[in-house]
């Protein structure tokens, strides 16, 4: 009975504060949003308590009729959302749904084809250092210098030379809409699978503002958190049921153990909500927005990889301001402005400082921010960086703390979770 305030306050004053970050600054990171109320009361309810090791009405552990009523649901409208035949909504995570594909189709020391990191790709997609790059012999490729677009002769060249077991769509700066189908010829060509991991616009795709991975994809992976504003998580979804039987076993009892009851059952409200009218709307607006501030930042003499956006997110070069994107990650930081800096195609400075930063409209929309608004963070983010380059690194302190302040009313103006 004791409250989180009196038994724990040091966890406790840590969780205002960033309750206060999140009111009061503007959040670009792309991969993040901010979820209901009711996500957040699912997941702080007592389904964390449940060990449910197994899939729906057929546990390893007795009592589980009610967390089985929360993951039918989650499944149910999983697979509504992305119309296909099965769905697995029990990844704790992004990189874990892949590592259950991974698992279930894969043997050590395959050959995997997937987007380098450098190029927008996800670590998980056979970066040296993850595991899916020490497990397996990954292939890597990447983009076209002329106009960094996703090369495509590229990845059929090497699909070719390489004879990959799986070739992986997706990745984590990419601004573009992907061609599936020609993934999938190139797949089909070497008798690969395909496996796209949606996880960045998965809710561009439930919407229908960004193009199905099926019935291209064998398997499609993504996470739960990022445009689809759920719970932080993972799912796999398959329209093949001898896939579909592997991923079962490849996530339980292959690489998880009791699935996270609490987080399910938010993902179920979230699907919820993405079914409704209103969620169509709002990645609508995720675009426009995402649009909005590429065109204003252009306006103020930054440029955009591939000069603009199809989705949420944009990657901004920096160089023609002579700036990095460590810095300028830091100087938007103390202007209340939450972003990341991120690697160009083809950058030449180490990944930690970079030529870019990557920015996503997601959470601002959320908070209902339109399109005014975005110019308007556009402006304010042109501001910051020409202080910094006028200034060299430390920035222009006057103009940062006059944007903080203006970011401040912005904010204000477009309250978050009023009830806590
Ligand atoms: N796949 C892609 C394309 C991602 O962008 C991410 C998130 O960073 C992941 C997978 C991994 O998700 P998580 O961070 O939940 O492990």
């Amino acid at each position: 009975t004791e409250s989180l305030e009196t038994r724990d306050p040091e966890i406790f004053g840590a969780i205002r504060k960033e309750l206060g970050r999140q009111r009061h600054e503007i959040e670009l990171i792309a991969s993040e949003n901010i979820v209901s109320a009711a996500v957040m009361e699912a997941q702080g309810s007592v389904m964390t308590n449940k060990y449910a090791e197994g899939y729906p009405g057929r546990r390893y552990y007795g009592g589980c009729q009610f967390v089985d009523i929360a993951e039918e649901l989650a499944i149910d409208r999983a697979k509504q959302l992305f119309n296909v035949g099965f769905a697995n909504v029990q990844p704790n995570s992004g990189s874990q749904a892949n590592q259950g594909v991974f698992t279930a189709l894969l043997q050590p020391g395959d050959t995997i084809l997937g987007m380098s990191l450098d190029a927008g790709g996800h670590l998980t997609h056979g970066a040296k250092p993850n595991q899916s790059g020490k497990w397996f012999n990954a292939v890597q490729y990447g983009v076209r210098q002329q106009d960094l677009a996703v090369d495509y002769d590229q990845i059929a060249a090497l699909a070719v030379e390489h004879q990959p077991k799986m070739l992986i769509a997706g990745g984590s700066a990419i601004p573009r809409i992907l061609d599936f189908a020609k993934m999938r010829e190139i797949a089909d060509s070497v008798g690969a699978y395909l496996l796209v991991d949606m996880a960045h616009f998965a809710g561009l795709v439930a919407s229908g503002h960004y193009p199905s991975p099926f019935p291209h994809a064998h398997v499609a992976t993504t996470t739960t958190h990022k445009t689809l504003r759920g719970p932080r998580g993972g799912m796999i979804l398959t329209d093949d049921e001898g896939i579909a039987k592997k991923i079962n076993s490849a996530i339980f009892p292959g690489i998880q153990g009791g699935p996270l009851m609490h987080v399910i059952a938010a993902k179920a409200v979230a699907f919820g909500e993405a079914l409704r009218p209103e969620f169509k709307e709002y990645q609508r607006q995720v675009i426009r927005n995402a649009q909005g501030l590429a065109d204003q930042l252009m306006k103020g003499g930054l440029d955009i990889v591939t000069g603009g956006t199809d989705t949420h997110l944009m990657l901004v070069d920096l160089r023609p301001k002579g700036v990095k994107g460590n810095a300028t990650e830091q100087a938007l930081g103390r202007a209340h402005i939450t972003c990341n800096k991120n690697g160009i195609p083809f950058d030449t400075e180490k990944p930690t400082i970079t030529s870019g930063i990557r920015l996503g409209s997601p959470a601002g929309t959320t908070r209902g921010f339109g399109e005014p608004e975005f110019r308007q963070i556009g402006d304010w983010i042109t501001r910051v960086v020409d202080g910094l380059a006028a200034n060299g690194e430390g920035g222009n302190a006057e103009v940062e703390a006059q944007v903080r302040a203006e970011v401040e009313a912005l904010c204000e103006r477009f309250p978050i979770y009023p009830a806590l």
